[in-house]
């Protein structure tokens, strides 16, 4: 059975689920082939489908709990019960912060027109809410009026500017492309690191296709120059990631391989 809680100096990062869709990667990534997804039999299930997951990572750090992303709270969704199976529970949950406001990161912020986590902040990057409260984006983006603004009727949302101090051993750090204003997390503490990559990569597959782009990257230029720098120094500083689509639990690190980076999962 895999760890779903790992210590990175005194913060302690807890790995949660929303569920695991499974699908053809040509869906979210229809400019591969199947005969380059079947490179990664680990990643292969039946009928050349891939398995997914929606990942939320709690963090505990400097006596706050801290959830990053919140799922999709699809009809089948489980994120309220893995939190409890795990010890971590909502009404607990200091801070909320968001990697992105796709759907499948904001999916359990309300639950009957409530926050789900009554004592939270919402923790929103600048940059990603200037792109989705957009009259042209938001219009065509039922998840933010449904999941998101009403966050701000409720008075709990802080926005988070560049570089963003979240507490002394968590910093919010831009990393555009998947969606404008997209962050990752760096944890610090201790002389240890990790980091939670957010959308930066959808597969492991992406070690190796680094410049493959899912169609859910909004500016897919600039999203592959930001995963090369981003892997490139994962790689290369050996630091523990979570990644939030990659298999459960989805922690592990970006490798060299004989030749080809590969994903080590933990
Ligand atoms: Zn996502």
């Amino acid at each position: 059975m895999p760890s779903y809680s790992i210590n990175v100096g005194n913060v302690e990062l807890v790995s949660i689920s929303d569920g695991f869709p499974t699908r053809s990667p040509l869906m979210p990534f229809p400019d591969t082939t199947i005969e380059q997804w079947r490179e990664f039999p680990e990643l292969m299930k039946e009928n050349d489908q891939i398995g997914s997951r929606y990942g939320t990572t709690a963090v505990r750090s400097g006596g706050k709990l801290i959830i990053v992303d919140t799922g999709l709270q699809a009809p089948d969704g489980i994120l309220m019960e893995d939190m409890k199976a795990k010890g971590v529970h909502p009404q607990e949950v200091d801070l909320v912060v968001f990697t992105h406001l796709h759907p499948d990161h904001v999916g359990w912020n309300l639950t009957a027109g409530k926050p789900t986590f009554p004592k939270a902040r919402y923790l929103i990057p600048q940059r990603n809410w200037d792109y989705w409260t957009k009259p042209e984006v938001v219009k065509d983006a039922e998840h933010i009026r449904n999941q998101v603004l009403p966050l701000k009727d409720h008075g709990v949302i802080e926005f988070m500017g560049d570089d963003y101090q979240i507490t002394d051993e968590l910093t919010a750090v831009s990393t555009p492309g998947h969606t404008p204003g997209h962050v990752s997390i760096l944890i610090d503490s201790q002389g240890e690191r990790a980091y939670i990559l957010g959308d930066v990569a959808h597969s492991p597959a992406q070690a190796h296709y680094t410049d493959w782009c899912p169609i859910f990257d909004v500016e897919p230029d600039l999203s592959r120059k930001t995963r090369h720098q981003v892997l490139d120094m994962l790689e290369a500083r050996g630091i523990l990631v979570s990644a939030g689509h990659f298999p459960d639990p989805g922690f592990g690190h970006f490798v060299k391989g004989e030749s080809r980076r590969m994903w080590q999962g933990i």
